[in-house]
């Protein structure tokens, strides 16, 4: 199928190096007037000026075109969010009200609550119920603009349930359209029959989990979260040493509680990406700077737990390479839209609104990996649109919680956003 999106106010190509930004370059849109956008198939042929895109078009003979009029619009590559837990049996609501209240994270885990609760659930889920959950989200997520996601295992604790997770979130991919990037989340928290016996667990992640979920190709990533109150800095470095021997690449939940020296590691062991940072400093964002490690940031998930943004001005102008996603999960952050995030990230941490959206699209691609695929909207990367009803791309952080995105396309076709309970 070819089709041709045309005459938007505004279309955001991001065109550019395939790889990620960072300094200047984080303010670089490739914003073109008169926009459109020729796509054949799964992928990009054309971006530039209506002027520009349709001349040829005339002058030679062509199969029929889908033209979809874009005026008074703004097209954008869809958003890369790459990072979130959507697999997950029932929100927590007890929790919330309970933090609300003036429980903190750790004194809920205490009472049976946290993620423990989640792992409980999720072991008396049936496959098909957790393929029909994941199966709404993408929906949501779609629907608010995503065109790639992230989605990480850890409500497991055993590999069984571990793989389970992993396999709806592969399932529940085709029907909405939305590309589902797998990681595998085995080092999430210390199970409580393991609490006397971490290195056990340890083992059994190393010896156990990982050699079978590379060989079954169950996911692409392997993450650890080192915090106090989960894996040490020296737990996390064997795991993602094993993960690195099968052949995975890494990702580390880095300093979002406290200071462990959890970004210098992913730095150290060349992770793609390192994730939260709300707690590092000014040493850890040089080395950041001088690496290929993402900095990715989930700001939302300050906006719902009231703790202190990480500092991602100071980042910025060190040279790190800074990310947005959205941690959707049902303990830290209940939100899959990437425009609420990019509001939280301009809002708070004074992120501009081009910073933002350079964070959440191609700099969320290349916290995946995937810099040369999708994330900026240029030929030959697959055609992932995001078309919003406003005519200027400060808009969308700018309108903070209104879904203004009207149409998503995830490789030259239609997503479906409408939930229908299936
Ligand atoms: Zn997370």
């Amino acid at each position: 199928m070819t089709s041709l999106f045309l005459h938007a106010a505004q279309l955001l190509t991001l065109r550019g190096p395939a790889r990620a930004r960072r300094g200047p370059e984080l303010r670089e849109l490739g914003l073109v007037r008169d926009g459109a956008v020729l796509t054949k198939g799964s992928l990009i042929v054309a971006a530039g000026t209506t002027d520009e895109v349709t001349k040829p078009l005339r002058s030679r003979k062509q199969a029929p075109i889908t033209e979809v009029d874009c005026s008074g619009k703004l097209i954008a590559p869809g958003f890369v969010d790459s990072h979130t837990h959507v697999v997950f049996p029932a929100p927590r609501l007890d929790d919330y009200e309970r933090r609300l209240s003036g429980a903190t994270y750790e004194e809920l885990a205490r009472s049976g609550g946290g993620i423990r609760s989640t792992v409980e659930r999720l072991r008396s889920s049936t496959g098909k119920e957790l393929l029909t959950l994941a199966r709404r989200w993408l929906c949501e997520a779609a629907a608010h603009g995503s065109t790639t996601i992230e989605i990480k295992s850890g409500y497991g604790f055993e590999l069984k349930h571990e793989l389970r997770m992993l396999r709806a979130a592969k399932a529940a991919a085709p029907r909405t359209g939305v590309e589902v990037v797998r990681t595998f989340l085995g080092a999430h928290t210390i199970p409580s029959e393991y609490e006397s016996k971490r290195r056990a667990f340890v083992s059994l992640i190393i010896e156990q989990m990982l050699p079978q979920i590379a060989k079954q190709r169950a996911a692409e990533f392997c993450d650890v979260f080192c915090d106090r109150s989960a894996f040490t800095v020296d737990e996390a470095r064997s795991v993602l040493e094993a993960a690195r021997t099968h052949g995975l690449k890494l990702k580390l939940h880095a300093d979002q509680l406290t200071r462990t020296g959890a970004t210098r590691l992913g730095v150290e062991l060349g992770a793609t990406s390192v994730d939260h940072l709300d707690c590092t400093n000014e040493g850890d964002w040089k080395a950041l700077a001088g690496s290929d490690t993402i900095a990715t940031l989930l700001p939302a998930s300050n906006f719902f737990l009231g703790t202190p943004y990480p500092q991602a001005r100071a980042m910025i102008e060190a040279g790190v390479a800074v990310a947005l996603a959205t941690d959707f999960n049902p303990g830290t952050s209940p939100t899959i839209s990437m425009p609420l995030v990019m509001a939280i990230a301009c809002s708070q941490m004074r992120m501009s609104p081009a910073e933002a959206w350079v964070a959440a699209t191609i700099n969320g691609a290349a916290a995946l990996a995937r810099a040369d695929a999708c994330g900026s909207i240029e030929p030959g990367k697959r055609a992932d649109l995001a078309v919003f009803a406003v005519d200027d791309f400060r808009a969308v952080p700018y309108f903070a919680g209104m879904n203004l995105c009207e149409m998503t396309v995830c490789a030259g076709r239609r997503c479906r956003t409408g939930y229908t309970g299936s």
